[in-house]
């Protein structure tokens, strides 16, 4: 499945070093032992003096003068002699060799040659035969060399270069420029469109390119140009990468992955390289899917104002060469993914390059419950479960959430001991999912608490005095590991896609509800609302410079939302005094949406301190409990279309929105 299986094989690297410990060991074992067989068989050195006093003693029977050295044999009674005085006989082996052998006898000893006129003089007297050698330099010297030189080294050598091939295999420095540093190849993805839950319109864009993959001849034969390439573009964990597994899945073809930053390395060249080398395997295996994540990692466009980087743009420029030069007829197709398609060269995106744009975005109501149906498919679940409720609850949630909720569930069911999920669990997780788990362990002073409460009924207050905001589904106290004291839930009782400006306008009261409530019981303010703040803020600027909804400034766009698929950070577009003025208008905004706030909670102020109270006690009230308190004390009737089935539903769609309460 994986060609890479065996590049960061610990096994295999250790499997080498191994191998190359050993043949290392070997060669110094035969290079030692050829060695001492040498010195032990050869003839023994004796002194000079010794030998002539065998020649004088006839001892000797021949004598072999070389360029530095005497042989010598003995007679065969002086090596009986030898023998018989010395168990450990000179030459043993040898002696053994020149009995069994050819018959001709190996010298006993050596010694060094010594000018000596009187010795051939001697050596006639004693009758010993002796000749002279024509020394063989040549062949002793190559010999010696051999073994002393081009034996080890040829063995290093061919140890090195395995070495490097396996080095080189494993992606380490010796394959800079190789582009399977990351590169995963997958046969056969085994995923298809049906996996991919709510993105049909993505889905149906890329049925086309499927189709391409498929029969590529059909498009070609009329004369139809082939897409190179698709960018799928959209919000982190929405399924860009299932998507291009799909494509591959569904056109059965092999799916090449690696992310943009991959390329990009510390040494100039090396990016571009990797491209190369991308490419050509990859034609290799046409038709084929080449799917590069993160791609504004090298896509970046190039300019030079803030100073270019050389290395990245070498990258980049190497895929427009290598995405101009394929031939598509093959059945290569890149399909690349970002979440920050504003930044990308344009030339990355001109006709003939990622010439199509589909965008995989946040998935709406039905979208959500279809990824849930996809990933409750092998969880068992009981029949309490209610996904659509659950979606309901989740709106701005991506793929990636909702599959986590779902494996959160399942977890939660089994360390309660059950073997099916329920919706409590569902619940349990998005919760999790969304402000963390419960810290159990934060102790907070009896004063904390009460302040705390009164903040998050002060938000739920407001909230069902308003007309035009959301019901309360929960008010807690219980602390969240994601920073939250506590928070107030709200149901929308459908997904919506507009707000008028009555409804921004409520909001920002109800996100201030939490402070004046402070203010007004406790005649002091907390750092608890830093977050609300922020999201009123953020609402009543929005208000002011992008939905056009103040009388000041009438329908002038005075910001522009930039990368819209991350953080969605808003960028001013007007002059100083003019922001100068915004600054004044939201702060005009604020005032009075705390003065409302104020006024709300003041003329309620019975509800607010029996809600409290209940709050303290409980830690966590449900929305009936609330509203049940609420209609008490204003002397409401309880509307007799409470029924249980309603209760229920109504339980059920807890919305994932917290109105933060006393954060931090
Ligand atoms: P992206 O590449 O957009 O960041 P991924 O494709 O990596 O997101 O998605 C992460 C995971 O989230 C997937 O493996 C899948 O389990 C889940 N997921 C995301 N979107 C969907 C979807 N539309 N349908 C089903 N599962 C999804």
């Amino acid at each position: 499945m994986d060609n890479q299986n065996n590049k960061n094989n610990p096994n295999n690297n250790r499997q080498g070093w191994g191998i190359i410990l050993i043949t290392t060991l070997l060669v110094a074992f035969m290079v030692m032992g050829f060695y001492s067989l040498m010195r032990g068989s050869g003839p023994e050195e004796i002194s000079y003096d010794k030998f002539l006093n065998m020649v004088d003693d006839k001892k000797v029977a021949e004598v072999s003068l070389s360029s530095n050295r005497i042989y010598i044999t003995l007679t065969d009674e002086a090596r009986k002699e030898e023998v018989q005085d010395n168990s450990s006989a000179p030459n043993m082996i040898n002696q053994f060799w020149s009995q069994t052998g050819s018959g001709e006898s190996s010298p006993d000893y050596y010694t060094a040659y010594v000018s000596d006129d009187t010795l051939v003089e001697r050596l006639y007297e004693s009758g010993a035969e002796f000749k002279g050698e024509v020394p063989d330099t040549m062949g002793q010297m190559f010999f010696e060399l051999f073994v002393t030189l081009i034996l080890p080294v040829g063995l290093m050598a061919i140890l090195l270069s395995y070495f490097i091939r396996k080095m080189s295999k494993g992606g380490g420095v010796m394959s800079i420029g190789k582009s399977n540093a990351k590169m995963y190849m997958e046969k056969e993805t085994g995923v298809t469109f049906q996996d991919v839950a709510g993105e049909d319109e993505a889905k149906e864009s890329l049925q086309e390119v499927v189709d391409f993959l498929h029969n590529p001849g059909r498009y070609s034969g009329i004369g139809a140009k082939l897409p190179k390439g698709a960018l799928l573009v959209g919000p982190p964990g929405t399924g860009k990468t299932l998507l291009a597994k799909a494509v591959a899945g569904e056109a059965k073809v092999p799916f090449f992955s690696l992310s943009g930053s991959a390329f990009v390395e510390m040494y100039v060249g090396v990016g571009a390289s990797r491209v190369r080398d991308l490419f050509k395997q990859a034609q290799q295996q046409a038709p084929c899917i080449v799917f590069i994540d993160e791609i504004d990692a090298i896509g970046k466009t190039r300019d030079t104002v803030m100073g270019g980087n050389d290395e990245r743009e070498q990258t980049l420029n190497q895929l427009l060469a290598e995405m101009d030069g394929f031939d598509t007829n093959k059945g290569l197709l890149i399909l690349a993914a970002t979440n920050r398609p504003e930044i990308l060269d344009p030339a990355l995106l001109r006709p003939g390059r990622f010439d199509r744009r589909i965008i995989v975005d946040k998935p709406d109501l039905k979208g959500r419950i279809d990824i849930l149906k996809v990933h409750a498919k092998d969880v068992r679940m009981d029949e309490s479960v209610d996904l659509e409720a659950i979606a309901l609850a989740t709106s701005g949630a991506v793929g990636s959430d909702l599959a986590n909720m779902i494996n959160e569930a399942a977890i939660n069911a089994v360390k309660h001991g059950r073997q099916v999920v329920s919706q409590k669990d569902l619940f349990e997780a998005v919760e999790v999912v969304l402000v963390g788990k419960e810290k159990k362990d934060r102790i907070m002073s009896k004063e904390e608490r009460r302040i705390v409460s009164y903040h998050e009924v002060g938000h739920a207050l407001v909230t069902a005095l308003q007309k035009n905001t959301e019901p309360v589904q929960k008010i807690t106290i219980v602390p969240r590991t994601m920073g939250a004291l506590g928070y107030v839930m709200q149901t929308p009782e459908e997904e919506k896609f507009l707000n008028t400006k009555k409804e921004l306008e409520a909001m920002i009261v109800v996100a201030l509800g939490g402070r004046a409530a402070e203010e007004l019981v406790f005649d002091t303010v907390t750092t608890g609302a830093a977050n609300d703040i922020e999201q009123a803020t953020k609402i009543a600027r929005s208000m002011i410079t992008q939905y056009g909804m103040s009388e000041r400034f009438g329908l002038m766009g005075l910001e522009s939302i930039q990368n819209r698929y991350l953080d969605g950070r808003a960028v001013l577009n007007c002059g100083d005094a003019t922001a100068g003025e915004i600054d004044e208008e939201v702060m005009k905004m604020l005032k009075s949406a705390y003065a409302e706030a104020k006024r709300l909670l003041g003329e309620n102020r019975e509800t607010l301190d029996k809600i409290a109270d209940f709050l303290i006690e409980k830690e966590t009230i449900t929305g009936k409990e609330f509203m049940k308190i609420f209609r008490e004390v204003k002397g409401l009737p309880d509307p007799e279309e409470d029924t249980l089935e309603r209760v229920e539903e109504r339980e059920g769609r807890i919305a994932m929105k917290p109105v933060k309460g006393a954060a931090q």
